[in-house]
This record gives structure tokens, C-alpha cells and sequence, in this order.
């Protein structure tokens, strides 16, 4: 991969949507016209063809035998899950509501699970009473899973969800190693595994996950290794035979100006790998793997339009219609230290060059209140259609909807 030779980093080029006409295509139809269809901006875009063809791309570089979920937390939109759902092996949900969208779209409770750290009684029990897995994260989850169970007449299908003794190297997010919230920690698994006996929970195996937003794929690899290492030495106090093991999601795509995409070859070998490893040591078990972001981020589009243009002292202000309150992501307020723009386009002006260093802000009363911060764009004006790139994940779903009482934004499936 070539790295950009200028001392400015720049944006990898985002060519998974052609354009025509000098218009950005979504789905082979302009963006203009799936803007008329949609009835009004700003919305979000999603394209199938891009969804189905990163499922496929990956699984070229995955042993056969692999299962692939889908982590929906990244986009929960019941239609997107649903095409998700016929490609992938299975859904991870991270609440009872995530877990409706799930079972709706006509996902196998069998190979549904649920994780996450703040999981309410309820939701246990409707866990239990669907029959999808629950990765136990506290030593509290186990006495309400065996309550519900006993109340329901049915099995408690459980794995454990271990806090790592390690940490993810250069993870954008860090959710494992150390004290944090997620989790059992790893020297803590033993004596829940016993309390998961004793209550007669079906144990079925562990879940591991490190970190989100890794584009290197040596951390990535070293972090799947360690993860297995850990999964066999805690087998040896499972209650029962591991029948799957999850290790986790936190594939990264670039972003940022310098970013480079995660090269998925070297991931998948060192797969192949463990998985013959696993085939001897640990026969009954299933190896998964739950991507969030990498199998939807790059297949959407936020397009907000161009509502007025301000030159203030010289410097051109796009004021869009659409903002933080719809994409608190790209809008450098979602865990971002220092505010880096997302790729952005004037949609409707593809073939135009990059003639003027312009600002993109939403209408917002507060200076967060920015998508594009200087960015080298071609001249918009009003009615133009601002488009933000890597938005399939963590987008709508990740932000402060209600926000100054603006309208939603509208999510379309093309
Ligand atoms: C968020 C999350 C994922 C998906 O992470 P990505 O970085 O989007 O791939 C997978 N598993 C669990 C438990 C998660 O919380």
C-alpha cells in the first residue's frame, strides 16, 4: 500500500461508489434522484451490492469453517439487518430491543448472542425465553439467567465473556485488558465458571473481544492468538464442553487522512491457523468472529444539502442541514481527541476539482456543530448535496437524535 509521499496526509480514496454525470451513485442511481425518492435530506444511504460484496470479499479470506456474525450494534436499521441477516451465520445483539430487530428480520435464535455490560433483568429473560445465547459479563447475571430459566422451564444457553490479561495495540478503542467494564476478568473466569455448574447454566464457550477500529493487521493477529492461548488454558475449568468461541470483532476501515485499509489476507491465515489448531485441542468448538464496522461502515453515505454559503473574513462556510445531532461521529464528538475530518464530497459536483478550502457546519448553535473543518472542496453552493463517507456504522445509531428538536434523519436501503 502506498503511502501518500506529501508531508499532508490525505483522505484513501473512496471509490466504492462510482459516479456518473458528475453525481455520486448509490445503488447505480444518482444521488439527486435517491434524494427525490427519499422526500427530503438530510438521510442516511445505504447500498446493498456494497454490504453483500464486503461479506464475500471477507469470506474469500476466511477458513470455511469460520462462523461470521454480524455485530448490529454498528447499524441496528431492521432493513439493513434483515440483508444482513441472510448473509451472515449470525447476529450479536447488545439489548433487548437490538434482539427484536434481530428475531423480526428472521435471524436463528440458535445463533443469536448478547453481550454487554448493563444487561436489565428483563432482558435476560427474554433472552432465556427466545433461546439465543447470553455472554455472561457479572457474577449478578448468573442467579437471574438460573431464576428465569427455572420460571420458564427452559435452558439458560450461556458462554462467558472474559476481560483479556492483555491488551489490543493500536485499537482506535480499547475494550479489553486492564479494569473495565466489559467482561469477566480473566483470573475472575475460573470461579464463575463454577457458579455457572452450580446453577446449572448451559455453558457453551467464551467470548473474547479486544477492541474496535484496528487497521493493523499484526495487532489484530497477535490479539487473536492471545485469545485463543487464554481460551484453551480457561477450558480447562469449563463446566462443560466449549462448543464455540468467539473472538471477537474491531476490524477498522481508514477514516482519517493517512489511513491505510486494513489488509484482511494475513488476518485470514493466521485464522486458517487457529482454526486446524482448534480442530485438534479443542474439537467440539465453533470458532466466530463479530464485525460491527468493517462489514457495513464503508457501504454508507450521510447526505445533508447545502442550505446557505458564508464567506466570513475570507473563509466559505457550507451551512448544511444536517449536523452532530444525525452524525456525532463524523462530527469528531464520538471518542475523537483531536478532530479529524471523515472523507467528504459535494455529491452532486464529482467531476468538479477541489478549488476552494471550505468548512462544512450543520445548524447547530455550537462551534462542535462541524462535519468538514478546511477541507480542499469544489465550490458548492446552496442546494448542492454534501455526502460524508464511512458512515454505514456508528452513524445515526451512535447519535444525539433529538438534539435542538430537529427532524430525524431518514435511513434508505438502495
Ligand atoms: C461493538 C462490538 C462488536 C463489533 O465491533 P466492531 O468494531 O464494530 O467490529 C463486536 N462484539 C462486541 C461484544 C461488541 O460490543
Amino acid at each position: 500500500m502506498d503511502t501518500p509521499k506529501s508531508s499532508k496526509p490525505t483522505h484513501t480514496p473512496m471509490t466504492q461508489f462510482p459516479a456518473a454525470n458528475g453525481e455520486l451513485l448509490i445503488g447505480g442511481q444518482p444521488l439527486s434522484r435517491i434524494a427525490a425518492r427519499v422526500g427530503r435530506t438530510p438521510f442516511y444511504a445505504y447500498d446493498r451490492a456494497l454490504l453483500t460484496r464486503r461479506v464475500a470479499h471477507l469470506r474469500e479470506h476466511l477458513p470455511p469453517t469460520i462462523k461470521l456474525h454480524y455485530a448490529m450494534k454498528a447499524n441496528p436499521m431492521p432493513a439493513l439487518v434483515g440483508h444482513m441477516a441472510g448473509l451472515v451465520d449470525g447476529i450479536d445483539v447488545a439489548s433487548a430491543g437490538e434482539l427484536k430487530v434481530a428475531l423480526d428480520a428472521g435471524a436463528d435464535p440458535a445463533e443469536i448472542s448478547f453481550a454487554g455490560p448493563g444487561k436489565q433483568d428483563n432482558e435476560l429473560r427474554q433472552a432465556v425465553a427466545a433461546g439465543i445465547l447470553v455472554n455472561i459479563e457479572s457474577f449478578r447475571e448468573v442467579d437471574i439467567l438460573a431464576k428465569a430459566a427455572q420460571e420458564l422451564g427452559l435452558p439458560a444457553r450461556v458462554a462467558v465473556r472474559v476481560n483479556p490479561d492483555f491488551e489490543l495495540k493500536s485499537s482506535g478503542m480499547k475494550m479489553g485488558g486492564g479494569p473495565k467494564q466489559f467482561g469477566v476478568d480473566a483470573e475472575q473466569v475460573p470461579k464463575l465458571l463454577a457458579r455457572i455448574g452450580d446453577a446449572q447454566l448451559a455453558f457453551e464457550g467464551f467470548h473474547l473481544f479486544a477492541g474496535s477500529q484496528n487497521l493493523k493487521a499484526d495487532s489484530i493477529i497477535e490479539a487473536q492468538r492471545q485469545c485463543f492461548d487464554l481460551a484453551l488454558r480457561l477450558a480447562e475449568d469449563a463446566p462443560g464442553p466449549v462448543k464455540f468461541l468467539n473472538l471477537g470483532g474491531g476490524f477498522g476501515i481508514p477514516y482519517f487522512p493517512g489511513e491505510q485499509p486494513l489488509d484482511i489476507a494475513p488476518v485470514g491465515d493466521n485464522l486458517k491457523a487457529i482454526v486446524e489448531e482448534a480442530a485438534v485441542k479443542l474439537p467440539h468448538t465453533e470458532i466466530v468472529i463479530e464485525l460491527g464496522r468493517y462489514l457495513v461502515g464503508e457501504a454508507g453515505l450521510y447526505v445533508c444539502r447545502v442550505l446557505d454559503r458564508k464567506i466570513s473574513r475570507g473563509h466559505p462556510f457550507l451551512v448544511t442541514d444536517g449536523g452532530l445531532h444525525q452524525h456525532l461521529s463524523a462530527s469528531g464528538n464520538f471518542g475523537q481527541i483531536i478532530r479529524k475530518n471523515y472523507p467528504v464530497a459535494i455529491g452532486t459536483r464529482m467531476e468538479d476539482t477541489p478549488r476552494e478550502t471550505a468548512s462544512v457546519v450543520g445548524p447547530l448553535c455550537t462551534p462542535l456543530d462541524l462535519l468538514a473543518d478546511r477541507m480542499e472542496l469544489p465550490p458548492a453552493q446552496p442546494g448542492d448535496l454534501v455526502v460524508i463517507y464511512q458512515s454505514g456504522a456508528y452513524g445515526l445509531t451512535a447519535s444525539p437524535e433529538k438534539f435542538l428538536g430537529h427532524p430525524a434523519a431518514v435511513e434508505v436501503l438502495v
